[in-house]
């Protein structure tokens, strides 16, 4: 084993072979990545494999779109199937309600540049012929979407790597980790320490263990999950065609093609947060977690209606596994914040499809200093430490429930709020403020009318806060305001070199005196 490198990622996950990966790409190739069992021994192994685009972030769902073509590069490079179905993903819209988000994100995605068409009731039928349609409005069909092998990606991203320079210890667990005086670290394993400039958390199912080994509470709550794969399906046996991947928000399911069989994915209403005060070491490998069928019972139900022929097929096999979620869940990426060189790629919830950007972000990060894309929908620092483990299952319970709901402007949700609250705060709701939530402080968004409801009814068209917030923006553009500024950071700079900083540092230059002015703080690059 090398006693010293550049980069020691911790797990060899899917997101743990994802950063290897990119770091060789972008030209860091003396770095290893240490896995205390096999690859793909934490959520990796048990996963669907289904990768699809949709997210309420239109950064994050354009990073999900990269990933397709990082699973062909690696299988071309390293020679391993990684059993790529590109088979298209659908999304579904039962209600007209859903239509209208089905409508968006199909706008949404030709600003993205991802390729996507709408199909109506009976185009659904043909792609997928084990679908009652009939109460279908439509849907939304992605043709780079689809599924593949975790097992066979996960090994092609680390061979890619290894060919690249790169070395992959397996049986290796990291024990601990000891921060220099430097900056550098030991990385202390049970074959003995590794020195190296950078760790980067993947430690998936254990990243919050492997997070106090350096004193960082990492604010993620593993989920359990099931999925059912049927028995043989006759509309499938003799069929030329495969099913797309398809999400069923209305149903809270999603189903993609499994031999002559469905594999039928539920995000249950019953969800079950798993190991909240951390994963033992015991745990992996070839684990699986007791199935609750009661909790999936209505779900499934509802499944078996929308696919009857899934229903007479019958149920094969249960699984049921654990994986983690961030309190909103979006990953927890980047440079964790009073720790130097030590990286976080954790939480993520959906590891085939955001596996890769998390890892081209993380890397830019590393070794341009910056991402090249807006990473703020999944900077690790966009939690404090209001963040607690409380607050951490009861958002990740919210999130789960929640899975295929795309958020609209101002959605604000309401598990474990209020967190924290200004001392006007009671003043705010004597005014009717309606509130949001900024880094756990109750901020408010904009003031219902006098007599109304202070809540805001979320809509992807104008929803009742236009009219009220067209007013208070007349207001102060024509007589004057108060802007609840609580929750933003505040710093005095001073000194005789203060202005010239200040207009360096922001895209515009710095108001007169006696004046504000809002501007956008630059990065290094600019
Ligand atoms: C039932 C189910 C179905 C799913 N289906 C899908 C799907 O269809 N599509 C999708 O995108 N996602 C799916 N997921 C989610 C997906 O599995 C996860 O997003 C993904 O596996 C997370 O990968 P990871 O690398 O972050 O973590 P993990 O897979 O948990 O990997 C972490 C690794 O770190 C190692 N490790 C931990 N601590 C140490 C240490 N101290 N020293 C050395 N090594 C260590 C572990 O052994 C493990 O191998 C599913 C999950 C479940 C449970």
């Amino acid at each position: 084993m090398k006693s010293h490198t550049r980069v020691v990622v911790i797990g060899g996950g899917i997101v743990g072979a994802s950063v290897l990966y990119h770091l060789t790409k972008l030209g860091w190739t003396d770095v290893v990545l240490v896995e205390r069992k096999q690859l793909t021994a934490g959520s990796t192994w048990h996963a669907a494999g289904g990768f699809h685009c949709m997210n309420s972030d239109p950064n994050m769902a354009r990073l999900q779109a990269y990933a397709i073509s990082v699973y062909q590069e690696v299988e071309e490079i390293s020679g391993q199937d990684v059993g790529m179905h590109l088979t298209g993903g659908l999304t579904i819209a039962a209600t007209q309600e859903r239509w209208e988000v089905v409508r968006y994100e199909h706008e949404k995605m030709k600003v993205l540049g991802i390729e996507s068409h709408l199909v109506g009731p009976k185009e659904i039928a043909d792609l997928c012929p084990v679908i009652d349609a009939s109460a279908l409005v439509g849907g939304l069909f992605v043709a780079e979407e689809g599924n593949l092998d975790p097992s066979g990606s996960t090994h092609a991203l680390a061979k890619s790597a290894k060919l690249a320079g790169a070395q992959v210890y397996v049986k290796t667990m990291v024990k601990d980790l000891v921060h220099k005086p430097d900056g550098t670290w030991t990385v202390v394993t049970d074959q003995g320490n590794i020195e190296c400039e950078h760790v980067i958390n993947a430690a998936g199912l254990w990243a919050r263990e492997v997070g106090k080994m350096a004193g960082v509470h990492v604010p993620i709550v593993p989920m359990e999950h099931h999925y059912i794969i049927s028995g043989d399906i006759e509309e499938l046996t003799n069929w030329d065609s495969e099913l797309p991947l398809i999400l069923d928000p209305d149903g809270e399911i999603y189903l993609r093609q499994e031999r002559n069989g469905v594999l039928f994915g539920v995000y249950e209403k019953k969800s079950t947060p798993w190991s909240v005060d951390g994963t033992s070491w015991e745990y992996g490998e070839n684990d699986l977690l007791e199935p609750r069928l009661e909790n999936i019972e209505e779900e499934l139900m509802r499944g078996f209606e929308r696919y009857p022929a899934v229903a007479e097929a019958g149920i094969r096999r249960i699984i049921n596994g654990p994986f983690t979620f961030a309190p909103d869940g979006n990953p927890l990426v980047g440079p964790v914040r009073g720790v130097q060189n030590y990286w976080s790629a954790c939480g993520v919830m959906a590891g085939f499809s955001q596996g890769s950007g998390v890892a081209l972000a993380l890397s830019q990060w590393m070794i341009n200093g910056e991402p090249e894309e807006d990473v703020f929908a999944m900077d690790v620092n966009r939690f404090g430490p209001y963040a607690s483990k409380a607050y951490s299952v009861e958002k990740a319970k919210e999130f789960y429930q929640n899975r295929f709901y795309l958020l609209c402007p101002n959605d604000e949700w309401p598990a474990a709020r209020p967190n924290k609250i200004s001392a006007f705060h009671d003043r705010l709701q004597q005014a009717n403020a309606v509130f949001g939530e900024s880094y756990g402080l109750e901020v408010p968004l904009w003031f219902a009318p006098e007599g109304t409801e202070p809540v805001e009814t979320p809509s992807f068209l104008r929803s009742n806060s236009h009219g009220p917030v067209g007013e208070e923006c007349h207001a102060v553009r024509d007589g004057v305001g108060i802007l609840d500024g609580s929750s933003f950071g505040k710093y005095d700079i001073s000194g005789p070199a203060a202005e010239d900083f200040l207009n360096r540092l922001f895209a515009s230059r710095l108001p007169d005196l006696g004046r504000i002015r809002m501007g956008p703080m630059l990065l290094p690059s600019g």
